[in-house]
């Protein structure tokens, strides 16, 4: 198969976004994760108090091992939070704590875009290890000149990675709503003061922007895909 610079004007587009909201990501949690919050809580106690505050009580905020790996998990209804976000009294850590209680909150409220999300998680796991296989297994069949072959199976990796980038797309609503509810809890309760929130703003900002480069990819990963099976079926 030969080099197709097609897949370069489909690619570096997301590629280059994804670097940038990297390195913004890093400046924004590096220069925030340094200044103190003047309420002087922790990530985790920013955290506990938002959920008492909201009736979750009974959904447990963990310590986790790893840069960055916080999370909450919605079937086992807790939140994990990264060491330094957890034992931080920084304006990073707790904006990255709030953004993680956003998710409790979004299960508590029975948010439509986060239980599209849940409901198709097993469904993209599979599609995108599919995928794989599907992708590689046609590109064989291009090399065995089977053209009939492959027509048929880069039309399966049409479908299977049109179910990935579906699921990048519902994450974004997701991601941003989370964002916007940590703010709100933030500072109805007092624990960031106003002249706080503009870094609070940058650093959830700057994360909401990787999962915008993480669609416009897949989005042009799928043009991509489709643009061959097209051109392969003309
Ligand atoms: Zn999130």
């Amino acid at each position: 198969m030969m080099f197709d610079p097609l897949w370069l004007v489909f690619s570096i587009p997301g590629l280059l976004l994804g670097i940038y909201a990297q390195i913004r990501l890093s400046a924004a949690y590096g220069k925030y994760s340094q200044v103190g919050i003047e309420s002087g809580l922790t990530g985790a106690e920013a955290a506990r108090e938002i959920l008492d505050q909201s009736g979750l009580k009974d959904v447990p905020v963990e310590e986790v091992e790893g840069r960055l790996t916080d999370h909450y998990d919605p079937a086992k209804r807790a939140l994990f939070l990264s060491s330094a976000n957890y034992q931080g009294r920084s304006l990073a850590a707790v904006g990255v704590a709030a953004h993680e209680t956003g998710h409790a909150l979004q299960q508590q409220a029975a948010y439509g875009p986060m239980k599209l999300r849940m409901a198709i998680v097993p469904v993209t796991q599979f599609a995108s290890q599919a995928y794989s296989l599907v992708f590689l297994g046609s590109i064989f069949m291009l090399w065995a000149r089977h053209f009939t072959l492959f027509s048929h199976l880069i039309w399966i990796a049409v479908g299977l990675f049109a179910v990935v980038t579906l699921f990048q797309i519902v994450t974004l609503p997701v991601e941003f709503d989370a964002s916007r509810r940590a703010k709100e809890q933030l500072s109805r309760l007092g624990i960031v003061r106003d002249r706080e929130s503009g870094a609070v703003r940058e650093v959830l900002g700057a994360a909401a922007l990787t999962y915008v480069a993480g669609m416009v990819s897949a989005v042009l990963n799928l043009l991509y895909l489709v643009s061959i099976a097209r051109n392969r079926n003309s």
